[in-house]
């Protein structure tokens, strides 16, 4: 089965400690992306310790990094930019790897970067982290942190005509709504939960599950134990309870993957690697999901959206 994850950090973790992918030993190893049908974002994480001069220069390392670990594996592993160029690497038997930024800072508030980006191979980008950037608040900074500034429309009309995904994880209230306002194009969150199951100011709100399904976008769940379980006790058992409640609120074609493996320190029992993503076919299985509902979740409706804003 096609199995399509929205958000993993794994250029981040190798370039802070300096690693190939084939030295990789986080939750997503070489071994874990050969074989089966599959399809990957890769996110490049602007670190806060970068922003103050370095956001640019830190996201153009985990570019090329990008870039150099799609060549390096070339046998197993093939560049998309489209929905298009994904089935195709599927075809070819190969993981098709697309690129993300997380953390508009990278912009260094110029829609030149923007534009310059989507020709490095950038098809998505996550406006904030945590923080308020040029662009818009993240939820840490709660809502008085405001929602999107001028700049942060522009970003926004410029990726809805490049045919870039808006990500809005991470994004304080007033922000998320600006962005749904704004685009044109439906969104995502990429890794984000139900705060219905799990109150975290990380997660969406029914109402914000509601406002992104309703506009044709998904939501990738996260893997993360905070933002599954209040106390962190969580195994694949809450993943599978995340996507039936994403099913309930927002319809069959709104849930996705967003583990955001190698970001997170705890993983769930059961998902302790990349390599487990798949036995999540089963578990939707024991749970009276059909073939057709599983493979939506899996991969469909995040290659639904692509094919939508990217082609
Ligand atoms: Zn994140």
């Amino acid at each position: 089965m096609f199995v399509f994850d929205a958000h993993v950090d794994t250029l981040y973790r190798l370039l802070e400690r300096g690693e190939t992918l084939a030295e990789a030993k986080g939750h997503v190893q070489l071994e874990h992306l050969q074989g089966g049908k599959g399809a990957q974002f890769f996110a490049a994480f602007v670190d806060p310790k970068y922003y103050h001069g370095l956001a640019m220069h830190r996201t153009m390392e985990m570019i090329d990094l990008f870039w150099q670990m799609v060549e390096e594996h070339s046998n197993i592993l093939a560049f998309a930019g489209s929905a298009a160029e994904i089935k195709q690497a599927v075809a070819q038997g190969r993981l098709a790897c697309l690129l993300a930024i997380e953390g508009g800072e990278a912009l260094e508030a110029t829609l030149a970067a923007l534009r310059l980006y989507y020709r490095l191979g950038v098809r998505l980008v996550t406006l904030t982290w945590n923080y308020r950037n040029a662009l818009a608040a993240g939820q840490w900074e709660g809502p008085e942190g405001g929602g999107l500034s001028k700049f942060g429309r522009q970003v926004v009309a410029e990726m809805n005509r490049l045919g870039m995904l808006v990500d809005v994880s991470h994004l304080n209230e007033p922000s998320f709504w600006d962005v749904v306002q704004v685009s044109k194009d439906p969104v995502l969150a990429s890794h984000s939960n139900a705060r219905a199951l799990c109150d975290h100011p990380r997660n969406l709100t029914d109402e914000q599950i509601r406002a992104v399904a309703d506009r044709g976008g998904v939501v990738g769940v996260n893997f993360c134990p905070a933002f599954l379980r209040p106390d962190r006790r969580a195994s694949a058992e809450q993943v599978v309870e995340q996507i039936a409640y994403l099913i309930n609120v927002g319809g069959q074609g709104c849930p996705a993957l967003g583990s955001d493996f190698d970001g997170i320190d705890d993983v769930p029992g059961g998902l302790e690697h990349y390599g487990k993503l798949r036995s999540l076919e089963g578990l939707l299985r024991q749970k009276g999901f059909s073939t057709a509902v599983i493979e939506k979740v899996l991969g469909g409706n995040l290659l639904r959206l692509c094919a939508q804003v990217l082609d």
